[in-house]
């Protein structure tokens, strides 16, 4: 989707900001749905606006003279912008553009065309989606365009009508005698609060308002790497503003279940594997399930991993294995899975193991060799880490 926006807002490649502001002001006056005959107009605002967005700006405008997109690759995740409220569209510029400034200082009627809200939605993600990244259908109740009068809030081809009470002004001034004089004050009219034109024939499916709530099904890319508390923004997937006003962003706020075997630290992984007594003491060849396991059609080769148990391994034993933790949200690569040991002591022994054990504790001379430990020793640190 190509619009050219130098000839949507009739102006030439090279036009200074001066003549772009007032060709837009031109056209939003013209195609404002308030006003506007053309069947087409409610489009033709929009557009207007949002080639004004884009001109305006100039990070915007050299962005799209390079051939990019400044909206972003068609609504998808907005990541460079993770985190913070805020949207990039600053309607109040475009208001002020229509209006010749002064929107908002108290002077003249308001627009019925309003930005919409930003809106924030919570996601939980299993920790295997989290890691490796996936594509979630959202639903999202939010007010979207009216699509009875394509947020002119009137109702079959009717338009608003001057305000009687204030004639069109939008504000009603009143006077009160005092004893320094006439104190004149100055007010929003009540009768069209503040809008100047009434809507005599209100649409029957926003009541004048130019939207409508709805429940929509919207795509959301989640990148590899993401934790809990990261913010995707979805820009213009917000509430629609009033009377066909632009929309506000979605923010789709991340929450990360808990895993059973898994726990996460930054971007590396943690799980503790159980180790018998004689595999520690000989020695053995452990097969840990990593996390891509879970992947859907994971190869075999990465859903588990080997580790070496070395002869006379102990409780508290850390193992590396490099590049299966969790990929880098920013960048390339992985944490790593770190592989904690736990050493068991058999239990419920028959009368042949018991015998095995005692003849081992008399050869290696251990009959009911008990050492105290040194505080400051290997040992001493692991019963601090475990406590
Ligand atoms: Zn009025
Ligand atoms: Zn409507």
């Amino acid at each position: 989707m190509s619009t050219d926006y130098y000839a949507v807002l009739g102006v030439s490649h090279d036009a200074t900001e001066e003549e772009i502001k007032k060709a837009y002001r031109k056209l939003a006056m013209k195609f404002h749905p308030d006003v506007a005959t053309e069947p087409d107009a409610a489009e033709r605002f929009k557009q207007i606006g949002e080639a004004y967005e884009v001109l305006s700006d100039q990070s915007k405008r050299s962005m799209y003279d390079r051939g990019g997109d400044p909206f972003g690759a068609g609504g998808m995740p907005g990541f460079g912008n993770m985190g913070g409220m805020g949207g990039t569209f600053d309607f109040s510029t475009i208001v002020d553009a229509m209006f010749g400034g002064g929107a908002g200082g108290g002077r003249g009627p308001r627009s019925r065309v309003s930005r919409g809200q930003d809106r924030l939605e919570r996601l939980t993600l299993a920790l295997v989606d989290a890691a490796f990244g996936t594509d979630i259908d959202l639903q999202v109740d939010s007010l979207v365009l009216c699509g009875h009068c394509s947020g002119s809030g009137s109702a079959d081809g009717s338009k608003p009508v001057q305000c009687r009470a204030c004639h069109g002004r939008g504000e009603v001034v009143s006077v009160q005698r005092s004893f320094i004089g006439d104190i004149r004050t100055t007010s929003p009219c009540p009768q069209c609060r503040g809008f100047g034109t009434i809507i005599e024939h209100p649409c029957p499916d926003c009541y004048g308002e130019g939207r409508v709530r709805a429940r929509r099904s919207l795509n959301v890319r989640v990148p590899a790497g993401v934790s809990t508390g990261n913010r995707i923004r979805l820009e213009s997937q917000g509430d629609v503003g009033t009377g066909g006003g632009p929309a506000g962003d979605l923010y789709v706020e991340l929450t990360v279940a808990e895993h059973e075997f898994f726990s996460r630290r930054n971007d590396d992984l943690e799980t503790t594997l159980e180790v018998p007594m004689t595999s520690a003491a000989l020695g053995a060849a452990l097969h840990v399930t990593t996390l891509d396991a879970e992947r859907e059609g994971c190869d075999q080769d990465d859903a588990a991993v080997e580790v070496e148990v070395a002869p006379g391994t102990q409780t508290g034993t850390r193992l590396v294995v490099k590049g299966k933790g969790v990929p880098k949200l920013r960048g390339r690569g992985r944490g790593d899975l770190v592989v904690s040991l736990v050493v068991m002591t058999p239990t419920r022994l028959d009368d042949q193991q018991r015998e095995l054990l005692n003849s081992l504790a008399t050869a290696r001379g251990e009959d009911g060799l008990i050492k105290p430990v040194a505080a400051k020793g290997f040992f001493g640190k692991l019963k601090d880490a475990f406590s």
